[in-house]
């Protein structure tokens, strides 16, 4: 069931939304060389506290942190830990914050030190295979125009999407309805819902240097690309309006 926000809960959802992505930029500045990512999470889960929020992956599901911190190959779901960032890493930080009741939700791919022109590449067209996406984040249009911008624009450039995972509907809770994949069913089969005003959705391309495919390694969290290539993520949570998107994670 899709649950469409009223005004006084899209004002909430803002104030989730800056809190959020105010922790994903403490994040990203905090990913140099050297850092050790749960002290990252640490930090991070210091902020969202502070404004009076909760970290809302914290005991998701069982997960065992604030912050998702996934390294190169990895592509989500990395679980915070000893392991220092070195220079020439991509690290993709994945970070919610609850307020009130409602849940922001936002991550992006930060480098590390100097990384290779072809892993900035991947991070930027990462970043603006969302905004492809949001474009089509129109009242009216459906969640498959979403999808189809998203990949169209990522396969463009010769990178795998990841299918396993997807966007989805944000708000009273961090997974909501609609599921807003980034790639397009051929036929186009099952729910295809219209996006309506008031709708808020977390748009989220994973997305591959390499192939498209991926496993779970064995702490049953973390997803990596199964051919061992560099991963980025990008997420915003947005709220369809009668016009433009609005982003809900902005600072
Ligand atoms: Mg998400």
């Amino acid at each position: 069931m899709i649950r469409v926000k009223t005004a006084s809960e899209i004002i909430k959802m803002r104030e989730a939304g800056k809190i959020a992505a105010g922790a994903r930029a403490l994040a990203g500045r905090l990913a140099v060389p050297g850092a050790k990512t749960s002290d990252i999470d640490s930090e991070v889960r210091r902020f969202i506290k502070a404004r009076g929020a909760e970290p809302t992956f914290l005991g998701y599901n069982g997960f065992p942190k604030s912050v998702c911190i996934s390294v190169n190959d990895r592509i989500i779901h990395g679980i915070p830990g000893s392991g220092r960032l070195r220079s020439g890493d991509i690290v993709s930080i994945d970070v919610g914050a609850t307020k009130d009741g409602f849940v922001g939700d936002c991550a992006a791919t930060f480098a590390v030190g100097d990384i290779s022109g072809e892993a900035q590449t991947l991070i930027d067209a990462t970043r603006q295979s969302f905004f492809e996406g949001l474009a089509a984040a129109r009242a009216g249009n459906r969640v498959s125009d979403i999808s189809k911008a998203v990949q169209t624009y990522a396969e463009s450039l010769g990178f795998g999407v990841v299918r396993e995972y997807v966007g989805h509907g944000v708000g009273k809770e961090l997974h909501e309805d609609p599921e807003v994949p980034n790639y397009v069913q051929l036929p186009r089969k099952g729910a295809d819902p219209r996006l309506i005003e008031g709708m808020t959705i977390a748009i989220e391309p994973m997305v591959n240097a390499g192939g498209s495919a991926i496993r779970v390694l064995t702490d049953g969290w973390t997803v990596v690309t199964a051919d061992g290539s560099l991963s980025a993520h990008y997420e915003n949570t947005v709220l369809i309006t009668r016009g433009e998107p609005e982003i809900l994670t902005r600072e």
